[in-house]
Formats: C-alpha cells, structure tokens, sequence
C-alpha cells in the first residue's frame, strides 16, 4: 500500500485555487450565455423595466442588484449584499473585457472616474459610487441593445417565466391541441379539395406543357399531391417562435413541415378566445400547405392561369423579384372607366380602394407573388367554406367579393381575413385591371369550378365536411 502524499494548503492557497475554479467556471459560462438569453436582460434594463417586472435586476438597488444582474447573464457568483473585488472583477470583465486587469472596488473606481462618471471623492462603493455603477450599467444595456437579437427560445422562455401557471397551461396544452384540431382540419380540407373531380380536371386543364410532359396522366399527378399531403401530415407542424411571423415554411423549417409561432397564436386567445385561434390558424394550416404543395409537388395553376387573374403578378422569390415592387401600380396610373363604373354600382368607391392600399405593406412586390396569390386564394377559400359560405371547390359569387371589400374600405372596424386583404392587393395595386366581375371569374377558374352537390341542403355545415370524404 502506497501512502498518500498529504499536500497542506494554506488558507491563501485555497483562495487562489477556488478564484482560478471561479474565474474558469465564469468564462465557462460567458461563452455558453452569450448567445442564448442575455440580450433579453439587456433590452429590459434599457428600457428600465426593473420598476415594474420583477423578472429584470434593478442595478439601482445597490450591490444586491448588481449581483442580481451579474447572475442573470450566468456569472458564478453568490448575492450577498456585498459589493466587494469579486463583483467588481466580474463587472469590470462584462464592461471592459477579460484584459482590463480590473480586480478591485478600487481599480473599478479609478476607470469608472476616467470615464467621467461621477464617483464621488473617496474610492469604496459609497452612495455616489453605486449611483455611477448602476449607471454606467444601464447606458451599457442602452448601447448594446440596439444591435443585440432576443433569439425565439429566450422569447418563449422568458414569457413562460413570467406567466401565471394558468398560462403556461394555455400554452403547453390548450392551444397545442387547437393547432392540432386546425392542423387535421387544413389536411382534411386539402383531401377534399383535391379528391373533387372537378378541381382534379381544373388543375389538369390548367397545367403548363412541361407540367403535362412529366405527368401524363391525371392520376399521376394526383397521386403526387396525395403523397405529398400524406408526407405533410407525418410531419406535421413545430414550434418556431419567429417576431412578425405566424407560419411558415422553408428556411430553418424541416421540410414538409409547417413552422408555427406559438406566441402570436397565445397573443390571440389573450385577445379573443380559443375560438378565434381556431379559426385564424385553420386557414393558415390551408394557405401554408398551398406552398408545400407548390414547392413540392408542382404548382395548382400554370403561372399563365394565374396571371390571367392577376396581369401584375409574378415570381417574386425568383431570382430578380426580391426586394422589387409591384410594377403597373394603380398609384400612378389611371383606374380604368369600366372598373370604376362597376365598382359604383356594387357601393365601392374606387378612390378609397386606392388609397387603402397606399401603405407601404401593401406596395411591396410580396403581395404579387404567384405562390402567395394562390395561398391566399386557399386560405380565404377555407374561410368561406368553414363559414358555410361557399361549398367546398365551388365557385365564390361576386357579390361575395365585393361585399367584403366594403367592409375591409369601411371606417368601422370590421374585420376581414388577410388573405383576402392581400389577394385584393394585387388587383388593385396593378392598377384594377381586368375590372372586378371579370377579375372574380379568372379567380374562380383557379383550379376551381362549380360543383353542383347532390344534397341541397348548402347551408349545412356537416354536410360540407362529409362531402367527398376519402
Ligand atoms: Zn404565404
């Protein structure tokens, strides 16, 4: 049996070990949080929300707050009230760097009085001192802030901290189900919607020669779409929680796969009730899965078809669209006398059509892109057949049409899907050309025509959902 070497250490020694484990563990962690949730803190402390969240250190409230903010950004140290060297090192490190050879209260004071803070006359952490950290600690915050990014994950994380246990409920059970319900509901809208024969010749008829040559056959195609639909199911939806965006596709989105930002679909049953996210997010599953298919399998429509309902559209996401606007606008040019005419007649002034589309959303070249006209075109389908409206694949009246766009023009607030909104946009943006009767007709010729049902019942609902069903 060997013995063991006894190694004695001093007190000083211990010190020195557990500051290098301190110091190593602090960079350890730097690195880890840097690119995870400290932008967040820094957003909050500019815009001084220490006041009224708790979730934020408050830096004013003295060592106590500094530690706090310290810890928020993953710094090992322990809050006690304390504002001694190790928290002066640590905040030197965040403020100047790892070089700044800052280690002491006092070497802390002198920089701090050469950056022009007001530290009063004697070094130590007195009240002028605590006053000049906090404040050099919130300008800090200030500058970073404005070129840092909250990445989704700390959004998400951050509102689960913050939420009542209600909440977190709402959003790890209630509107998960809701999207799953709206989910099976777009796949099952799709399935109908593609089994109907007459949709199936429209989209056959429709189809450009080179679509034709590498199909065939109506049933090839077909088949394809099915295929893809089953896929899209399998894969079904995720969480991406992207500022600005509902849904999505493409990008980091897996593909076949629909990208669903769980905070703005939360915002809405705050707003309204689970209801509504029902609704919103069943015609959004519809419109979504109109781009997979697009992307996927082939366009519903020849690009021909869709600019005959749209002249002004084109491949916006091509290789030369991005970034451009809508050409041909009605803006610039005169509305046509016939279109004018006819709007009068349906109660539409066709002056303030114009103008409501003079925002800059509205210009953008995204609102004549191909792909998204025919997601829209699918999104506000579903709307109407959800609402019993129209039956599935059937043709949408233009009374339909020109009676929501009436409301969307009006000065009371009455509501309109956006994919109505923003299919209107390219017509009116390209100058209200073919004039809307017309205009309605070719949308309607989309891979879609009348159906006459069988049952005549046309207002209930049951019966659409049990029409055509595989
Ligand atoms: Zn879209």
């Amino acid at each position: 049996m060997n013995g063991k070497k006894i190694i004695k250490l001093t007190e000083s020694d211990l010190l020195r070990i557990v500051k290098r484990v301190i110091n190593e563990s602090q960079l350890l962690v730097e690195e880890v949080s840097a690119t995870t949730n400290r932008c967040w803190y820094y957003k909050q402390i500019a815009a001084q929300n220490y006041y009224n969240d708790k979730r934020v250190p408050n830096p004013f409230e003295g060592a106590g707050g500094v530690q706090d903010f310290l810890i928020v950004l993953g710094w090992d140290i322990t809050k006690d009230w304390d504002f001694g060297n190790e928290t002066a090192k640590a905040l030197a490190f965040w403020k100047y760097g790892k070089n700044s050879g800052i280690d002491t209260v006092n070497k802390l004071w002198i920089q701090l009085k050469k950056d022009g803070y007001n530290v009063g006359e004697t070094t130590g952490y007195g009240s002028k001192m605590k006053e000049a950290v906090a404040t050099m600690i919130l300008k800090t915050c200030e500058e970073i802030s404005k070129t840092c990014k909250v990445d989704s994950q700390t959004r998400f994380d951050m509102d689960y901290k913050s939420s009542p246990k209600e909440d977190v409920g709402v959003k790890q059970v209630l509107i998960p189900n809701a999207l799953n319900g709206s989910f099976k509901y777009a796949i099952s809208y799709w399935r109908k919607y593609l089994k109907n024969p007459k949709v199936q010749q429209k989209i056959w008829d429709n189809m450009s020669f080179f679509d034709f040559l590498s199909n065939f056959t109506l049933s090839n195609l077909m088949d394809k779409y099915f295929n893809a639909l089953n896929n899209i199911e399998k894969k079904g939806w995720v969480v991406k929680n992207s500022e600005g965006i509902t849904m999505y596709i493409n990008g980091d989105c897996p593909k076949y796969t629909v990208c669903v930002n769980i905070n703005y679909y939360f915002s809405v049953f705050k707003d309204y009730n689970i209801k509504k996210v029902e609704a919103k997010s069943e015609d959004t599953f519809v419109h979504e899965i109109q781009h997979i298919l697009w992307d996927q399998v082939q366009k519903l429509n020849s690009t021909i078809s869709i600019e005959q309902a749209f002249p002004s559209s084109y491949d916006y996401y091509g290789s030369e669209g991005e970034g451009q606007k809508i050409k041909n606008l009605s803006l610039s040019e005169k509305i046509p006398e016939e279109t004018k005419k006819e709007l009068k007649s349906k109660g539409i002034d066709s002056d303030r059509l114009k103008e409501y589309f003079r925002h800059p959303q509205y210009t953008d070249g995204y609102n004549c892109d191909w792909n998204e006209k025919l997601s829209n075109l699918a999104g506000y389908r579903s709307y109407l057949t959800d609402k019993g409206t129209i039956k599935i694949g059937a043709d949408i009246p233009l009374q339909v049409i020109s009676a929501t766009i009436n409301d969307m023009i009006s000065t009371t607030t009455k509501k309109v899907p956006l994919d109505f909104t923003r299919m209107i946009a390219c017509w009116v943006l390209g100058g209200m050309k073919p004039k809307l009767s017309v205009f309605v007709n070719e949308l309607n010729d989309l891979a879609q025509k009348e159906i006459k049902p069988e049952d005549k019942d046309y207002n209930n609902t049951s019966q659409i959902d049990s029409y055509n069903v595989t």
